[in-house]
């Protein structure tokens, strides 16, 4: 199955729900930083709350997630555009910690404590950027708390990753209800009493379920309507030109000095990995531009 996300409203517009299924996205990431289990799950995780956050942005639009911890991981950032392509990185990808109590890959631990930043930038001059602290560091949990500081809104944010012996990523998923702020109490009641039965999300992922069918399971007693599908993928913002203007904003004498001691440049992209390399004739092109 594609990646893809669901936006859809539910009990007569009171509660907002998007979904997403983020296998192939997750699996990129994890090629691509080479990261292992628990490191892959954290990612995904924030890769897909950054994903599912997206909700209202227009063309331009993006949202950067930042989990700041104080754990072997170091920290995860990701971001998102109103197309649904996203980007992630670990800092500390190869970490191994020991599965927790429940014998699942201990995400919270490997964060540690900390705090996450949302930036939401819809085009306006200055980003705007909220925060709170870390609550478990399973990602999930700390963004509900993020959206009940933000928007006074009660949310429930479901995010899960699920490794395969081989590292690869077996399932990946995610899903946000929100309450708007004049929904009645007995919808909220009414929905707490349903999710108590619901499978965990990368287990509906790794049954083949896709958005729609896992907004249903979490919704189960209303009618649920569609507003948006569309695909959903890892995507860097990177490209030669980019990293060009970089290069070139160090300034002629810094090039210059690189030129002299190196001979030649390379430039890896934190998001994707890439590696841009830049011959002595490149540099020496990139010298004259400055002149
Ligand atoms: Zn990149």
């Amino acid at each position: 199955m594609w990646d893809s996300l669901v936006r859809a409203t539910a009990y007569d517009g009171f509660i907002r729900v998007s979904a997403a299924v983020t296998t192939r996205m997750v699996e990129e990431a994890r090629k691509r930083h080479e990261s292992w289990p628990v490191a892959t799950a954290a990612l995904g995780r924030v890769m897909t709350g950054a994903l599912l956050l997206t909700w209202g942005l227009k063309d331009t639009g993006s949202i950067t997630l930042r989990v700041l911890g104080d754990g072997p991981l170091g920290g995860i950032i990701a971001d998102a555009d109103y197309k649904g392509e996203v980007r992630g990185y670990v800092q500390n990808p190869q970490q191994d910690l020991p599965l927790n109590e429940k014998g699942k890959l201990d995400v919270g631990t490997a964060v540690g404590k900390g705090a996450l930043y949302v930036t939401k930038d819809i085009g306006l001059k200055e980003p705007y950027t909220g925060s709170v602290p870390l609550i478990s560091g399973e990602i999930g949990e700390d963004i509900a708390s993020y959206l009940f500081s933000s928007e006074q809104t009660p949310s429930l944010v479901a995010l899960g990753v699920l490794v395969n012996p081989d590292l690869k990523v077996a399932a990946s998923g995610g899903l946000i209800i929100q309450a708007l702020p004049n929904a009645p109490e007995e919808i909220l009641a009414k929905i707490e009493e349903n999710i108590k039965d619901v499978k965990p999300i990368s287990t509906l992922v790794k049954e083949g379920n896709g958005p729609k069918e896992i907004i249903k399971k979490f919704l189960p007693n209303t009618d649920i309507k569609i507003l948006a599908e569309y695909p959903v993928c890892f995507k860097c913002k990177c490209n030669v030109e980019r990293v060009k203007s970089v290069l070139l904003s160090l300034g002629k004498e810094e090039l210059s000095d690189i030129l002299k001691k190196e001979g030649k440049s390379q430039v890896r992209c934190h998001f994707c990995n890439e590696v841009y390399n830049f011959s002595k004739e490149d540099l020496e092109e990139l010298i004259t531009q400055l002149d």
